[in-house]
């Protein structure tokens, strides 16, 4: 059962609609592949996915394209399983990724909302080298280096001052 034979894959781009791609702004999918094979009432799930994202960076606001995309395994069982199939799963366990699903059928979009969702930043930077922002002038110091020292950002404690010193 390949879904996408079936489905077209016209129908990627829009697999990921409706997901918040946090921290991502947006991201579509570029490929994908998922192969399903029943296994005795079990799942195996095998796939990849690309993926585009963008975002801007947090440390100095530029926007970020990002590729995203990985290969995965994974297996999955009715929540139903009595104890001796739950033990062929462990059989199954150590090389594979082992989910659950009701039994009765499994949406494929959601498998892969779950293995994008796995595959999500957890911030956005434009390099691992970025600068950033200077918080005193606010130039990108990627592009042009300022004098600024780190001292003569105005803290929140310098303020709390200003605001005793306004008030005596
Ligand atoms: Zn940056
Ligand atoms: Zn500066």
């Amino acid at each position: 059962m390949d879904v996408f034979a079936s489905r077209g894959k016209a129908s990627i781009p829009r697999v990921l609609e409706g997901m918040d791609p946090a921290p991502l702004r947006e991201l579509r999918l570029v490929d994908a592949d998922l192969l399903l094979t029943v296994e005795d009432g079990d799942l195996r799930v095998e796939g990849s996915f690309e993926a585009l994202g963008e975002g801007f960076c947090d440390l100095c606001s530029d926007p970020v394209t990002l590729r995203l995309g990985k290969a995965f395994n994974t297996f999955l069982t009715p929540l139903s399983r009595d104890r001796a199939a739950a033990a062929s799963v462990e059989l199954h366990e150590e090389d594979l990724d082992v989910g659950y699903y009701d039994g009765t059928g499994i949406e494929t979009n959601d498998i892969l909302w779950e293995q994008v969702a796995l595959e999500l930043p957890l911030r956005v930077v434009c390099s691992e080298e970025c600068r950033g922002v200077c918080p005193v002038c606010g130039k990108n110091r990627n592009l042009e280096a300022c004098s600024c020292k780190a001292g003569d950002a105005p803290g929140p404690f310098a303020i709390l001052k200003n605001m005793k010193g306004k008030k005596e």
